[in-house]
C-alpha cells in the first residue's frame, strides 16, 4: 500500500468513532485507466485540489484483464465526431451527447497515451494506422496487443505519480455523501485508518465534486471474465440518486472463464458461423459483441 495523501484536515466525532476528514475540491474514486486519465485532465485544466481514492491501486479491470487483442477506439482518418457518435448511438440506447463527447475527445486521449509511451503501432511515417472490428465502419480500432489497457493504465499512473497527484490506496468508498441534492464527498473504510478510536477504519473525503471511476458492473453476471479484483460499486452511485445512462449498452461475446480471457471481435469477423452442438445456449457468452454471421448458436 503506497499512499501519497495528506494528514486529515480535521476529525468528526461520531457514534462509530473519531473519523478523519480530508478536504479537496474533487475526489476521483478508482485507479484504472479512467481514474488516472481524469486526474491528469483535471491537472492540465488547473481544476483546484483533488485526490485519487482507490480500494486497490492494482485492482480493477484496466490493469488485470485482456483478450487475444484488446482494442482501442478513436477517430480515424477521414472520420468525424458526428459520424462516430452516430455509429455509437445506432443501437438506440446510448446517450447522444455522451457519444459525441467521447468521439470528439478520443483523438486527444489517444495522443496523450502515445506521448506517454504506450506502444500503439505506427508506420515508418509516424502514422497510427487502424483496423475495423466490432461493428466499426471506419477503421477506428487500434491495439498494442492483449494487455493494451494495462499498458495504458501503467503509463497514466507513472505520469500521475510524477506529477505528485495524491493517491489514497486501500480505501473502499462505501457511500457518496450529499448536501441536499449535491455531492459532498465520500465515506470510505480502510484497514490503514483503523485504530482504537476508529474501530471500523472510517474516513471522509469531503469534496463538492465526486468522479465515480469505479469500473464496470462485474457482479451482475452469472459467469464473467471480469477479473476477480473488479468488485464493482455502481450501486452506491445509484443509491445516491445518480441517473443510470448507457446501462443497456453491455456487449456480449465469446470468452473463456478459466482462465478469464476474452475472444476479440476480430476473431468473430473471420469465423464464418457458429454451430450449436447442444440445446443450451452457452452461458460463457458475454461482454464483447459476437458477430453471428447468419449462423445459429
Ligand atoms: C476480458 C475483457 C476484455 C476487454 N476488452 C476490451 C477491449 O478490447 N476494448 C475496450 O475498449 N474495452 C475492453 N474491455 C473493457 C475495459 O477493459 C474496461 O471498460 C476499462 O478497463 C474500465 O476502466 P475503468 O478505469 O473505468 O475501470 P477499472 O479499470 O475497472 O478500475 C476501477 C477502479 O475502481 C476501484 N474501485 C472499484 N470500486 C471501488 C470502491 N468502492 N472504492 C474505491 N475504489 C474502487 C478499483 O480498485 C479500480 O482501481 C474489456 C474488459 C474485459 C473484462
Amino acid at each position: 500500500m503506497k499512499n501519497s495523501g495528506k494528514m486529515p484536515d480535521h476529525t468528526l466525532d461520531t457514534e462509530y468513532g473519531r473519523v478523519p476528514v480530508r478536504e479537496y475540491d474533487a475526489v476521483i474514486v478508482g485507479s484504472g485507466a479512467a481514474g488516472f486519465g481524469c486526474a491528469l485532465s483535471l491537472l492540465s485544466c488547473g481544476c483546484g485540489s483533488f485526490a485519487i481514492v482507490t480500494e486497490g491501486r492494482n485492482m480493477g479491470t484496466s490493469r488485470n484483464t485482456g483478450s487475444d487483442k484488446q482494442t482501442y477506439y478513436k477517430l480515424s482518418d477521414g472520420d468525424s465526431a458526428a459520424d462516430m457518435a452516430a455509429d455509437m448511438t445506432a443501437g438506440g440506447s446510448m446517450h447522444g451527447d455522451l457519444a459525441f463527447v467521447e468521439s470528439a475527445a478520443s483523438s486527444r486521449a489517444f495522443y496523450r497515451l502515445t506521448a506517454l509511451g504506450v506502444p500503439f503501432p505506427h508506420n515508418e511515417y509516424g502514422e497510427y494506422i487502424g483496423y475495423r472490428t466490432d461493428h466499426d465502419t471506419a477503421g477506428r480500432a487500434t491495439s498494442c496487443g492483449p494487455l493494451t489497457s494495462k499498458y495504458m493504465t501503467e503509463a497514466l499512473e507513472a505520469e500521475s505519480d510524477s506529477k505528485r497527484i495524491p493517491l489514497y490506496d486501500g480505501y473502499r468508498a462505501i457511500k457518496i455523501l450529499k448536501d441536499g441534492e449535491a455531492a459532498a464527498g465520500i465515506l470510505t473504510v480502510s484497514e490503514g485508518e483503523a485504530s482504537e478510536e476508529n474501530r471500523f477504519g472510517l474516513a471522509v473525503f469531503a469534496a463538492p465534486n465526486v468522479v465515480w471511476a469505479v469500473g464496470g458492473p462485474s457482479a451482475i453476471y452469472g459467469s464473467t471474465v471480469y477479473p476477480e479484483s473488479q468488485t464493482c460499486a455502481l450501486g452506491a452511485a445509484l443509491e445516491a440518486g445518480a441517473r443510470g445512462i448507457n446501462l443497456t449498452e453491455s456487449q456480449y461475446g465469446m470468452a473463456s472463464v478459466s482462465p478469464r480471457w476474452n475472444v476479440s471481435g476480430s476473431y468473430q469477423q473471420v469465423i464464418p458461423r457458429y454451430v450449436s452442438v447442444g440445446a443450451r445456449i452457452p452461458q460463457r457468452l458475454y461482454l464483447k459483441s459476437v458477430r453471428y454471421s447468419g449462423g445459429d448458436i
